[in-house]
């Protein structure tokens, strides 16, 4: 029991029609080697497709190991990786997905992500993104951490429009305003840290929520991203959390709730803001 059934997991419609999976696997703070390994099996025996990594985390070469070992077809897979802040400018990105490509031991990523945007570097950086996409060695390319106003920047001259924004989302965090401007351009929210890092505990209306839907507190968050139509990715090295993380898609938060926990924003973020890592 506890297996996820993919059929019944969401999938994303990219501008470009490429599917992504509502629900993902993200790897942050996992070390490479038997650690990442072991985990990412164990989230592909659940049944997640979909892999958050980036050079950032150099745990690439263990997600690429365990996706080897897995025996499933890499287009069964949907698999994401980052270009890193010192990585970025035109030469450094495409060098930076080459390195990528061969510690994951693919010909391709699904998804490639400028992992911040970096001041000077946004245009030059989505050039050699531009490029990747084009050769076919992503097949969709997006961002991160990206507020409005870097959106904007990277608006006033591009040729291919990010398909993805992947920013910290959470209820403390709800960022409501950013959301629409991604859907005004058409680009997929996708939530980091959805669990707040593991700091839901003390938070009443998730308890009072988690016991009116029979659900965990941690099921609630991620239910909550998928009703906002944004893709989830928590993290765990725990079997038993990940599966639990995964059953999100046999329940419906009613209305009513939703706009409780969206109430719930006040601006905290549990990580850097975007505006200081742009400098
Ligand atoms: P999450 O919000 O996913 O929280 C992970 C923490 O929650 C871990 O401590 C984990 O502990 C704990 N946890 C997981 N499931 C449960 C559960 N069911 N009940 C209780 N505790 C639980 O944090 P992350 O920061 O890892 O974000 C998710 C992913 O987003 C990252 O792994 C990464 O792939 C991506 N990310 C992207 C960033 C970016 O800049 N683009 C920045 C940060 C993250 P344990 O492992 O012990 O189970």
């Amino acid at each position: 029991m506890g297996q996820l059934d993919v059929e019944d997991g969401e999938v994303a419609t990219l501008k470009n029609g490429v599917k992504m999976p509502m629900l993902g696997f993200g790897t942050f703070r996992i070390p490479d080697g038997e650690e990442v390994e072991h985990s990412v099996m164990s989230a592909l025996k659940i049944g997640y497709r979909s892999i958050d990594t980036a050079s950032y985390y150099r745990n690439e070469t263990g997600v690429g190991k365990a996706i080897a070992d897995s025996g499933l077809k890499r287009d069964e897979l949907f698999i994401t990786t980052k270009v890193w802040v010192s990585e970025q400018g035109y030469e450094g990105t495409l060098s930076a997905l080459d390195k990528s490509l061969s510690r994951l031991g693919t010909g391709y990523v699904d998804l490639y992500l400028v992992h911040w945007p970096r001041r000077g570097l946004v245009k030059d950086t989505w050039k050699a993104m531009e490029k990747i996409y084009m050769e076919g060695k992503a097949r969709a390319i997006g961002v991160s951490n990206f507020l409005a106003r870097h959106l904007e920047e990277l608006y006033s001259s591009l040729d291919v429009e990010p398909a993805v924004n992947q920013i910290e989302f959470h209820p403390q965090l709800y960022q409501g305003a950013l959301l629409e401007k991604c859907k005004e351009f058409g680009i997929q929210t996708e939530a980091w840290s959805p669990l707040m890092q593991g700091n839901f505990k003390d938070i009443g209306l998730l308890k009072t929520l988690a016991a009116k839907y029979g659900k965990t507190e941690a099921q609630i968050l991620l239910r909550w991203d998928i009703q906002h139509e944004v893709v989830t990715i928590p993290k765990s090295t725990h079997r038993d959390r990940m599966a639990e993380n995964a059953m999100i898609f046999d329940f419906e938060i009613d209305n009513g709730d939703m706009e409780l926990l969206d109430s719930l924003d006040e601006g905290r973020r549990y990580g850097p803001n975007p505006d200081v890592m742009y400098e």
